[in-house]
């Protein structure tokens, strides 16, 4: 078998190491998450380029021997930079590589992430209102690779319909609980009706078609940032911050 391999994706995260090396947290078509090595990426005029750049979706050549593999090559096949216009879109861009390198297990194949980050960049471009709807929406997603999407219509534990009224999440269970299971439950995450209602026609809306998703309701999606952000956190077992407090700290680079 060549040692060479090739593959495309994204850049998660990138830290430096020895003199003038990276090791780059990828996110590929083939492997999915994995680190790698970028010899001399930190000289000025490395062959590398801005494939190794945040907003880059790149055709990587790697080398395996023993160890974590080289990169070799880095081959642009699209740059997002406008996200750099603005800093919400260069957040929004930015959180949706923080989501999957802090809670997507390494090694496990999800083109489709991949292609929806892809499609979102592209979104956050040209419909910055939408921008906090398709967040919450990506990390419904991200729960759904994962195995653990959450019960959105009915009751988990009494297992009656959840419509129309106002209800509870359960973070543990991964679900909706009704009002009146609701009551004698502890540490529960109350939804209005409204809540409820857009998190529901989030998950039916295509996401190609975010400028249709449910809006001009910030104060519903900015209840459903932190609730999805807890339950990754909970699910994947590392913490993610919501948006809001993600777009509050200080910009990474
Ligand atoms: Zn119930």
């Amino acid at each position: 078998m060549s040692r060479y391999t090739s593959d495309e994706g994204i850049v998660l995260k990138t830290s430096e190491f020895g003199e003038i090396d990276r090791i780059v947290t990828l996110f590929t078509r083939k492997r999915g998450k994995f680190q790698a090595i970028a010899k001399g990426a930190r000289k000025v005029g490395n062959r590398f380029g801005a494939s190794l750049d945040f907003f880059s979706f790149s055709e990587f050549l790697f080398y395996t021997a023993s160890g974590m593999p080289l990169i070799v090559q880095g081959k642009i096949q699209k740059l997002f930079r406008g996200l750099l216009r603005t800093p919400l879109q260069w957040m929004a861009g930015e959180y949706l590589l923080c989501v999957l390198d802090r809670v997507f297990p390494f090694e496990r194949r999800e083109e489709e992430l991949l292609d929806e980050v892809l499609v979102l960049w592209e979104m956050f471009l040209r419909h910055e209102e939408a921008i906090l709807p398709l967040l919450v929406r990506f990390r419904l997603d991200v729960a759904r690779a994962l195995g653990v999407f959450p019960e959105l219509r009915e009751c988990v534990r009494c297992r009656r319909k959840v419509t129309g009224t106002p209800c509870f999440f359960s973070i543990a269970s991964g679900g909706v609980v009704c009002d009146s299971c609701g009551r004698e439950a502890q540490r529960l995450f109350p939804l209005a009706l409204r809540e409820l209602e857009v998190l529901q026609a989030l998950v039916d809306t295509p996401v190609g078609y975010g400028v249709k998703l449910p809006q001009g309701d910030r104060k519903a999606f900015e209840i459903l940032d932190v609730l999805v952000a807890q339950y990754l956190s909970y699910q994947g077992e590392r913490k993610i911050p919501d948006f809001s407090s993600f777009l509050g700290r200080e910009l990474s680079w």
